[in-house]
């Protein structure tokens, strides 16, 4: 008989712990990981077992890694719309290598990517579940399904460029829209994206608000739950919200022209807003600077006003929220600035951090795996200066990051 494989085990000291964003925090603690998975957590320090790796964290905080519902982790910022004609797939991998291990850096140790290459999302998902690249674990969206012309398809070149590019996921009608739910799935997406309503950064110029009609939204929304996956919808327009919501998707990704009608139905219907307020504070930055092209330049203006309130509105009329930052769109790595803006509209620092951790979890199903430090969850740990809860921008500079057991360097 073979003898098992030693059971690969770290344990961890650290001055005290915030095992979910609901608990009171404790005192001086010992976690023990073994193969990815937390074990236990004991008051002070325990001693080390022979062969286990010791990692001492004195003065800091243990936390549960935080998730954003929102990345895009094959793109860095930039306006050049004609990349996409000169930019190969391929390349987007070794970019999405980059921004993984920086988004695992700044403390996010689980990312739902929201629309990639055909390949690329699933390539580095792979890549960071074997370790051969640093990086969050990655839920991935793959090809957006859109409308044809609509934000998601390729639009700003000539209609034979246009062609070329397609990326073979726009629909028309309820049949062909059940369809690519079916190929998306068939090709590896761990949840459905669509771009309910036309977008701020794509060349298109047809409005902010629903693109796809109710029957299409219905059938994307029926096809992916039968298939047991959820629908993030990419929407501005109140009335796209709206609609989104009462044809069963499950995000509601930026959200920007909600209003008390759409928040009311995401209410009735648990839809969950995903606000990336980074991503208008990102494009905002860069206003006037020749970055974007005039037809993008206008939607910023239309929405930079309404991204400073809208969250707090959401939170008022109940519609449950949920922490996404869109990074591709501003620099990978600045994701945790997020909190400070939903602070700002109104969150305490205890619902914001929920929002990234227990609460972001329960809308990949994945609650009883990660977002907390208990036993039996993968070991996703990062260690801050102070407790999060009492000071959340301690969360814009993480220390040290534990992803599914291995420590990102
Ligand atoms: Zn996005």
């Amino acid at each position: 008989m073979a003898t098992p494989a030693l059971a690969d085990t770290t344990i961890i000291h650290a001055d005290g712990v915030i095992v979910d964003a609901d608990s009171a925090p404790r005192g001086k603690s010992t976690v023990t990981v073994t193969d990815g998975r937390i074990v236990s957590i004991e008051d002070g320090f325990t001693g080390v077992p022979e062969g286990a790796t010791m990692v001492h964290l004195a003065g800091k905080i243990l936390a549960p890694g935080m998730i954003d519902l929102h990345v895009h982790l094959t793109g860095d910022p930039g306006g050049d719309f004609w990349k996409g004609a000169v930019e190969p797939d391929e390349w987007g991998v070794v970019v999405g290598a980059k921004n993984a291990r920086i988004t695992a850096l700044a403390g996010f140790t689980t990312v739902r990517e929201a629309g990639s290459g055909p390949e690329t999302a699933f390539a580095l998902r792979r890549g960071t579940a074997e370790g051969f690249i640093a990086g969050p674990r990655i839920i991935a969206a793959g090809v957006p399904l859109a409308i044809i012309g609509g934000h998601g398809d390729v639009n700003g070149f000539r209609p034979e460029v246009n062609e070329v590019l397609d990326t073979g996921f726009t629909c028309t009608g309820a049949v062909e829209c059940a369809e690519k739910v079916r190929l998306a799935s068939q090709n590896g997406s761990d949840v459905i994206k669509i771009t309910a309503t036309g977008g701020v950064l794509s060349q298109q110029g047809r409005g902010l608000e629903a693109h796809f009609t109710d029957a299409e939204m219905k059938s994307i929304a029926d096809t992916a739950h039968s298939l047991g996956l959820k629908v993030m919808a990419h929407a501005h327009g109140a009335r796209g919200i709206e609609a989104a919501s009462r044809a069963g998707i499950d995000t509601i990704e930026h959200g920007t022209f909600l209003d008390e009608a759409a928040a009311r139905e995401m209410k009735k219907n648990g839809t969950v807003l995903v606000p990336t307020l980074m991503a208008f504070k990102g494009v905002t930055e860069r206003l006037g600077k020749g970055v974007y092209t005039p037809v993008v330049e206008a939607k910023i203006g239309a929405v930079a006003d309404t991204a400073r309130v809208f969250m707090g509105k959401a939170l008022r009329w109940g519609v449950p929220i949920a922490f996404g930052t869109d990074a591709g769109v501003f620099g990978h790595g600045r994701n945790a600035g997020e909190f400070a803006l939903m602070v700002a509209q109104g969150m305490t620092p205890r619902q914001a951090f929920a929002s990234a951790t227990t609460t972001a979890a329960k809308v990949l199903d994945m609650e009883g795996e990660i977002g907390r430090i208990a036993p039996g969850y993968s070991a996703d740990i990062i260690a801050v200066d102070a407790n999060p809860l009492d000071d959340i921008s301690t969360l814009e500079k993480v220390e040290w990051v534990m992803v599914r057991g291995r420590v990102i360097e």
